[in-house]
């Protein structure tokens, strides 16, 4: 599965965020949920799609694919020396795919900021300071080993070298995050061998007032910081999300409905994680179960199937898929045949978002 971390100062509203994304899990009957660890929640993935197939299939049961969401706490200024919970909190960004950093854009009295102001583009850098610090200490030491080696002549060496002293090194030196870099094919595939911070593709959480959700100042200086790092921002109340949450389904909607909202604001923070990871959705759609399942855009129909099982990978032979629009319009699968919607596709086909599959294969 894949991973996002949620990070931020303390008294942001990440655990508020975080209890919200893993309440929203339990909701929905017949969705599987878990909670890894405290701290870490399995959420389904909002997908409008798969009702509207379901209403034609009319399945057993509906399966959402998942994300995880990983709280990550314990961040204070001086982490990548190792004060406070410092190092485990940099191991534990390590292993997410993606962060989701929480920014307070919120006034509130009653709840003290650590550095005592409302200050976004303040704290933004305390986090992207930390993080530049640990990355900074990986990157030197990979250009103390590649030195002698790009001596030697080793090609990767020399580029590797080039990479830090021209690129890496020089922004990391700024505090600023290697994502915002412009980097060719082979630069970002070296980068991608470092398994920087920096380098991770993140969403910044504006997390407003109920007032603020739109013209709000903070979060218009937050969007101002991610658009110079290839950052994507979602504007949230976390306060209202966790109340939402805690309301039956009929409240809720009339809640939404007279909020002006189609849907819960976590469903974009969810979506927004996924689209971060460039990731997309293909289904299975029997009488026994519609399902969900996630692959990385650009992922072959045999990758595809290998999310299934890694039997269906490796046994595979064709795939019968029909695009999304080709079964609501025909009305599933007959009316996809009947209509000549429907295909047979090869080891080479890469799978689109949407498409509905059924992998034929060899065990
Ligand atoms: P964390 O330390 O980042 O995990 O922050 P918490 O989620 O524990 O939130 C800290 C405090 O801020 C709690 O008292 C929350 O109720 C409050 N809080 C969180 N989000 C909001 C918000 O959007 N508006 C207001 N007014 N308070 C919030």
């Amino acid at each position: 599965g894949f991973k996002c971390g949620i990070v931020g100062l303390p008294n942001v509203g990440k655990s508020t965020l975080f209890n919200a994304l893993t309440r929203a899990g339990i909701d929905a009957e017949n969705f599987p949920f878990c909670t890894i660890e405290p701290n870490a929640g399995v959420v389904p993935v909002p997908d409008p799609r798969q009702s509207k197939i379901s209403e034609l299939v009319k399945p057993q049961k509906e399966i959402a694919t998942t994300m995880e969401f990983v709280d990550i706490a314990g961040l204070v200024a001086g982490a990548s020396k190792g004060e406070g919970l410092g190092n485990q909190f940099l191991a534990n960004i390590r292993e997410t795919d993606a962060i989701a950093h929480v920014v307070r854009c919120f006034e509130d009295e009653n709840v003290i900021h650590v550095s005592n102001a409302i200050d976004p583009a303040a704290d933004i850098e305390i986090i992207n300071t930390e993080l530049a610090l640990a990355d900074l200490e990986s990157c030197e030491k990979q250009l103390a080993k590649v030195v002698r080696t790009a001596k030697g002549g080793d090609k990767e060496s020399i580029a590797m070298k080039a990479l830090l002293e021209n690129k890496l090194l020089p922004q990391l030196n700024e505090a600023r995050p290697v994502r915002g870099l412009t980097l060719d094919d082979n630069e970002q595939a070296l980068v991608k061998s470092l398994f920087l911070l920096t380098s991770k593709p993140t969403l910044y959480i504006a997390n407003v007032d109920e007032e603020g959700l739109e013209g709000n100042a903070y979060v218009d200086i937050v969007r101002g910081i991610a658009a110079t790092e290839n950052a994507e921002v979602v504007v949230i109340c976390n306060k209202l999300e966790s109340e939402i949450i805690e309301l039956e389904d009929d409240e809720r909607a009339e809640f939404l409905a007279d909020m002006g909202m189609e849907e819960p604001g976590l469903n974009r923070v969810i979506r927004a994680g996924y689209e971060l990871l460039n990731l997309q959705t293909y289904f299975t759609a029997g009488p026994q179960e519609v399902r969900a399942w996630t692959v990385k855009v650009g992922a072959t129909a045999p990758e595809a199937a290998g999310v299934i099982h890694t039997d269906f990978q490796k046994g595979f032979i064709r795939a019968e898929v029909i695009g999304y629009e080709d079964f609501i319009t025909h009305k599933g699968e007959q009316g996809a045949k009947d209509a000549g919607r429907w295909r047979l596709e090869g080891k080479e086909y890469v799978v689109q978002d949407g498409d509905v599959v059924h992998f034929r294969f060899n065990v």
